[in-house]
C-alpha cells in the first residue's frame, strides 16, 4: 500500500492520518510532542467548530467527544456603546450545533487512536534536512505543523495576503464557574462582543481536560488598550487583566464572570500572528517536494474562529484528492490540483476574516443592528459561520445588503 508521511498532530494532520489509515494507506505521522505532552501542556485554541467540519469527523467516526461537549446551538453579537453599554445584542439560532472540544483532550485522543489502531507514530520535531530524507522514502510528504518553522519551506503569496502583520493581540482564558447567560439560558451559544476600535470579546462554553468549562478570549486591536498581555508569565495575572479588561468594556459579561477560577495552570494563551496565504508546494534543498494543509498555507486570524473548522475541511479534501489518485503519482500538478480544490472553500473564509479585522462599512452596521429587529437575519449571519460562502450573498456589497434587508423585512412585515 502506498506510504504516506504526515508532519504535525493537530486538527489536520491527525483527521487526514486517521482517514487514510481507516482506507488502509501505510501511514507515519510526526508530531513534536507525546499525547501525555499535548493533555498536560498549555491551551492551543478556542477551536470552536461549526456543523460542516463536525460532520467531517463524524464521517470518520472519530467524533468521540460529541456526546460530552457542550452542544453549541446560538451564535450571538453584542456591540458595546461609548458608554460601555450593550447597543446591539442578538443571537441567531444554528441549523447545526456547534461545539469545542479542548485540543489538548482531542488530539492528545486522536494519537492515540491512531497508534492504538497501528499507526506509525514518530515523536520527534521535524526539521527541513529530515524531510530531505523522507521525500525520498515516502510516496507523499504532507506538511500539517501549523503555524510553526516548517513554513519558511512554503513562500508566502502576497496576492492572498493583504496584511504583513498581525492584527490582533490575542489573549485567551479557560475558566470554571461562569454564570449562565440571560437571555435564552435555556441553550448554550457563542457570545461574540464586539467593542468598536478596541476589538472583541468572545466568550463560548469547551470541554477541557477537568470537564466543561468557559472560554473568555480577548481579541485586541494591536498598540491598543486590550493589547496588554505581553510578558505576562503568571496565570492569574492573566486571569486578573481579562476580568479587569471585561469590566471596563464589557461589563454584561463581567457580570456572569465574577466567580471564575482557572481550570488548570495551563488555562491560558497570548500570542498573535499575521494572516497569510502560502504557495502550497514546499521544494525541498534535494529537490523533493512536500505538500503543506491547513494552517501552513492558509493561515487566517481567529476572529472568526475559522481556522480548525477549515483545518477539517482540508483535512476531508485532501483524502479525498489523494484517494481519487489512486496509483498515479502525487506529483506537483495534482499537488496544485489538491489545494485548489480546498482554496475553493478556503478562499470565503479568508475574504470574510480578513474583512472582520477592518473597520467595518457602513452597511455591515446596518446588517448587523438590522438582525437584532429580523430574527431570519440574525439566523443567516450565525449560519454564515458555518458556511462562509453565504457570505457572498448579502455582506460584502452595500447593494446586495440592502436588498437582502428589503426581502426580510417584507417577509417579516407580511
Ligand atoms: C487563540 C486562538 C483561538 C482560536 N479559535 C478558533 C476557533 O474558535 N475556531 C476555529 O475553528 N479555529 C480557531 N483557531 C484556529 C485553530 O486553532 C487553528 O487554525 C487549527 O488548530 C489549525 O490546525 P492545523 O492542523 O493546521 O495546525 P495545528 O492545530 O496548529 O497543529 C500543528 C501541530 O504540529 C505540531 N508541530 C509544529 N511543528 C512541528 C514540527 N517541526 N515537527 C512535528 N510537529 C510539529 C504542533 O505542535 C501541533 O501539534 C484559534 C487559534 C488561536 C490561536
Amino acid at each position: 500500500m502506498r506510504k504516506i508521511l504526515i508532519v504535525g498532530a493537530g486538527q489536520s494532520g491527525l483527521q487526514l492520518a486517521l482517514g487514510l489509515q481507516s482506507q488502509g494507506y501505510e501511514v507515519t505521522l510526526m508530531s513534536n510532542r507525546t499525547a501525555d505532552e499535548i493533555r498536560g501542556g498549555r491551551v492551543m485554541s478556542t477551536q470552536c467548530m461549526f456543523h460542516t467540519a463536525l460532520q467531517h469527523e463524524r464521517d470518520l467516526g472519530i467524533n468521540f467527544w460529541e456526546s460530552q461537549a457542550p452542544k453549541i446551538e446560538g451564535l450571538g453579537v453584542s456591540v458595546a456603546g461609548p458608554e460601555s453599554q450593550r447597543v446591539i445584542d442578538w443571537v441567531g439560532k444554528l441549523d447545526g450545533h456547534a461545539q469545542s472540544v479542548d485540543q489538548r483532550v482531542k488530539m492528545a485522543g486522536w494519537m492515540e487512536t491512531f497508534a492504538q489502531r497501528g499507526g506509525q507514530l514518530v515523536i520527534h520535531g521535524a526539521a527541513v534536512s529530515d524531510l530531505d530524507f523522507f521525500a525520498r522514502t515516502y510516496d507523499l510528504v504532507m506538511v500539517s505543523a501549523g503555524k510553526g518553522e516548517l513554513v519558511s519551506m512554503f513562500g508566502r503569496d502576497a496576492s492572498r495576503s493583504p496584511y504583513s502583520v498581525p492584527q490582533r493581540a490575542l489573549a485567551v482564558s479557560y475558566v470554571h464557574g461562569m454564570g449562565p447567560r440571560p437571555e435564552h439560558p435555556e441553550f448554550d451559544a457563542v457570545r461574540c462582543n464586539l467593542v468598536p476600535g478596541v476589538g472583541e470579546l468572545f466568550v463560548m462554553p469547551t470541554l477541557t481536560t477537568t470537564g466543561r468549562a468557559d472560554i473568555l478570549f480577548w481579541e485586541g486591536v494591536p498598540g491598543g488598550p486590550l493589547d496588554a498581555f505581553q510578558g505576562i508569565k503568571d496565570p492569574s495575572e492573566h486571569l486578573a487583566l481579562t476580568l479587569e479588561l471585561m469590566e471596563k468594556f464589557t461589563p454584561w459579561e463581567y457580570a456572569r464572570a465574577t466567580k471564575v477560577e482557572l481550570t488548570d495552570a495551563g488555562g491560558t494563551l497570548a500570542g498573535r500572528y499575521a494572516p497569510t496565504v502560502r504557495n502550497p508546494i514546499g521544494r525541498l534543498p534535494g529537490g523533493g517536494l512536500v505538500l503543506g494543509v491547513a494552517d501552513v498555507v492558509v493561515a487566517n486570524d481567529p476572529i472568526t474562529g475559522q481556522g480548525s473548522n477549515s483545518a477539517s475541511k482540508c483535512a476531508a479534501s485532501y483524502l479525498s484528492s489523494i484517494v481519487e489518485q489512486g496509483d498515479r503519482p502525487f506529483d506537483e500538478a495534482w499537488m496544485q490540483q489538491t489545494f485548489d480544490g480546498y482554496w475553493n472553500t478556503a478562499q470565503h473564509v479568508t475574504k470574510w476574516t480578513n474583512a472582520m479585522l477592518g473597520v467595518p462599512p457602513e452597511h455591515v452596521l446596518n446588517l448587523i443592528g438590522a438582525a437584532g429587529q429580523l430574527q431570519p437575519v440574525a439566523n443567516r449571519f450565525a449560519n454564515g459561520f458555518n458556511n462562509p460562502a453565504d457570505f457572498e450573498n448579502f455582506f460584502y456589497d452595500p447593494e446586495k445588503t440592502n436588498a437582502y434587508l428589503g426581502e426580510v423585512a417584507a417577509a417579516s412585515a407580511a
